[in-house]
């Protein structure tokens, strides 16, 4: 199958498949059917050929390249549940992109082959409550002991999607120097039901269309051997570099497709709405909000297409990738948000899809870096840049 005829394919599944359960259940993945749900719709996805298309060839997926995946995932994204039907959904996207890269032959067996066929999901944990690892991942308080053939890891995680139900988890924990002051860090592969991983509780969160909600976790003396230690020791920090680069693009692309999705519903709405004798759309504060819209996703595209472009050709988009995801969460936010406003009353119900995006889009100017944190690190980059040429 050529990446066009994935994408054709992609649109009519989610479209044909997915959307039904999504709208019915507004956009709430446990209401829905949760891990049950899961399963029959990546079956589905895998019948139809669909299923992990970023995935790497020899574990089951059909290995696209970013540039390829931008308009598969984008179309996945028009459903709030298309990229889990897809196996395409944060945080085993971008897991299967870090064990490509760094897991072991053993561990690519055990670990991200049963992940790319959907027949497991996995979490990712790094964030701590204060005064650990947020936004800056210097604080990173939990730690790993060395003993006799592995390691001893202790340390509470916060935020951690997906992890009610996963079947490991990818956990980040300090292996020297001090809190505060960098160092190294350490990926270890834990397996759910480690003896000492308790999950404490899922936090309530605004958003409800991810699988496995967004957990406490707390570690106590867990043995990790040394098979499970994902790439090398002290080098937590640089492959954590290696999985947020492409992770920032994968969630522009499935966020640019719902955003796509409450704009044209927008649109629909105005085009067909009569008000003062004319048509909502033949406004011309309503045009403003069509017209932001069309450049806000125009934008967000342009800049995806060229980080993506960035990475595929092998370079870090340390930049690149800073500026899309930075600009991308609040464009996309703007477009749902102006989908609302067009709507008007109906907007803000459940029976137009419009407002469940908006409350779904907002927490990504959080995650994967504040935009803030993302400001912070631009300026910075700038002023070494320019003032270096000096
Ligand atoms: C829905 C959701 C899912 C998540 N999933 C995961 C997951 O699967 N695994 C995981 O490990 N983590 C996950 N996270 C955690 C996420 O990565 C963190 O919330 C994020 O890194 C910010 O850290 P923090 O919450 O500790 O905020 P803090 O670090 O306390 O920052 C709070 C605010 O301070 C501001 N700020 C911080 N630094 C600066 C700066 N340098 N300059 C200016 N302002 C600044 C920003 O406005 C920021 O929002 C998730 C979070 C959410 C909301």
């Amino acid at each position: 199958m050529n990446p066009a005829d994935i994408v054709e394919r992609t649109t009519t599944f989610v479209r044909e498949h997915v959307l039904p359960h999504d709208d019915l259940h507004d956009g709430d993945i446990e209401a829905a059917g949760g891990d049950a749900l899961r399963v029959e719709l990546q079956g589905a996805a895998a019948e139809a050929g669909l299923l992990a298309p970023h995935g790497p060839v020899d574990c089951g997926g059909l290995g696209l390249g970013l540039v390829d995946r931008a308009p598969v995932f984008e179309a996945a994204g028009w459903s709030l549940f298309g990229p889990l039907a897809l196996n395409i959904a944060a945080p085993d996207e971008g897991n299967v992109h870090l064990l490509d890269h760094v897991a072991t032959a053993s561990q690519r067996e055990r670990f991200l082959a049963p992940l790319v066929q959907g027949r497991v999901r996995s979490a990712f944990a790094m964030t701590e409550p204060s005064p650990g690892a947020g936004s800056d991942p210097t604080m990173l308080s939990s730690s790993a002991t060395r003993v006799d053939g592995g390691w001893l890891v202790s340390g509470r995680k916060w935020f951690i999607t997906g992890a009610d139900g996963a079947a490991f988890f990818i956990v980040m924990a300090r292996t020297s120097g001090e809190v505060g002051t960098g160092g190294g860090a350490t990926m270890f592969l834990v397996p759910a039901g480690a003896a000492g991983l308790e999950l404490v509780r899922h936090i309530g969160t605004m958003d409800r269309s991810m699988l496995g909600g967004h957990c406490e976790l707390l570690f106590t003396d867990v043995f990790v051997a040394d098979d499970d230690v994902l790439g090398g020791v002290d080098q937590g920090f640089r492959y954590a570099q290696v999985r947020l680069g492409p992770a920032r693009l994968t969630h522009v692309m499935r966020w640019t497709g719902a955003a796509r999705r409450a704009h044209e519903v927008a649109v629909s709405h105005v085009a067909g709405r009569e008000a003062f004798g004319t048509r909502l759309a033949d406004l011309g504060m309503i045009q403003q909000l069509i017209a932001d819209n069309e450049i806000d996703l125009a934008a967000t595209r342009a800049l995806l297409l060229e980080a993506c472009r960035e990475l595929d050709a092998g370079g870090r988009g340390a930049m690149s990738t800073s500026i899309t995801k930075t600009f991308a969460a609040e464009a996309l936010q703007r477009v749902a948000d102006r989908a609302v406003q067009m709507c008007g009353g109906l907007g803000v119900s459940r029976d137009l899809p419009v407002a469940k995006i908006a409350r779904e889009l907002r927490p990504f100017r959080i995650y994967d870096g504040p935009s803030e944190v993302h400001r912070w690190s631009i300026a910075r980059r700038a002023v070494r840049a320019i003032s270096g040429r000096a």
